[in-house]
């Protein structure tokens, strides 16, 4: 059983005009560990605690996952959010492995496999490291052949003029490897940590996302429009 945040609560209503709930909740899904947004259903009132009980149902990976709220106010109470919301099962350390090679090279993939395999083994410096090698690969097919064999902070730099490269994005690649500096290079003080690694997947995730899923879809949507 896990607790979580009211914050994470994106909708609340009350039932029957009396009783104030959530009705969907936006966090990580226990089974496979994506941001999803729970839709709260089947509903059950136990009554003698105060408490409702839901389920939803993941929309990524289709798991059920349960939603206990207890200590639930009613319209004549003084204050309106229950006292805590809880989840079952917990979020899996697992992380499941998203599979891009619809968009990239067979060798990225497989390099950022290498990254989560590490990541799951709770190995966190070799995951940092390995994103940042995974990043390096990014930026080797990005760049123009003679450019590949540039450092990498001076490849992010340069794929600027290459790819249409909003600030933002060269700021992640950025903070992408200086994590995995801290990776390579020993240092008796800092060291990449779980939130560390995690955060750097994630970032490479969305870099995958953007670099290469987003304009095949554009793509995609474009031919679409075309024959129709
Ligand atoms: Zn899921």
């Amino acid at each position: 059983m896990q607790k979580v945040s009211l914050s994470s609560v994106k909708k609340w209503h009350w039932l029957s005009n009396q009783f104030y709930l959530p009705s969907s909740v936006k966090i990580n899904c226990s089974h496979c560990s994506e941001m999803v947004v729970f839709k709260l259903e089947s509903s059950f009132n136990d009554a003698p605690r105060t408490a409702f009980y839901f389920t939803g149902a993941c929309p990524s990976c289709d798991e059920n996952v349960h939603f206990f709220c207890m200590g639930v106010k009613k319209k004549s109470d003084e204050s309106q959010d229950p006292d805590a919301l809880f989840m079952y099962p917990e979020i899996s350390f697992i992380r499941r492995t998203k599979d891009y090679r619809n968009y990239i090279p067979e060798q990225l993939q497989t390099s950022y496999e290498s990254a989560l395999t590490s990541y799951n083994s709770k190995n966190f410096i070799a995951t940092s490291v390995g994103c940042r090698r995974t990043l390096e690969g990014i930026f080797y097919y990005l760049l123009p052949e003679g450019d590949r064999k540039k450092n990498l902070a001076t490849a992010i730099e340069q794929a600027k003029g290459a790819i249409d490269w909003a600030e933002p994005l060269n700021n992640l690649a950025h903070l992408i490897r200086k994590g995995g500096n801290l990776g390579a290079h020993f240092d008796e003080t800092r060291e990449p940590n779980e939130n560390v690694a995690r955060a750097m997947i994630d970032l490479l995730e969305y870099l995958f996302e953007y670099l290469y899923e987003l304009p095949a879809n554009i793509k995609h949507l474009e031919n679409h429009l075309e024959q129709a």
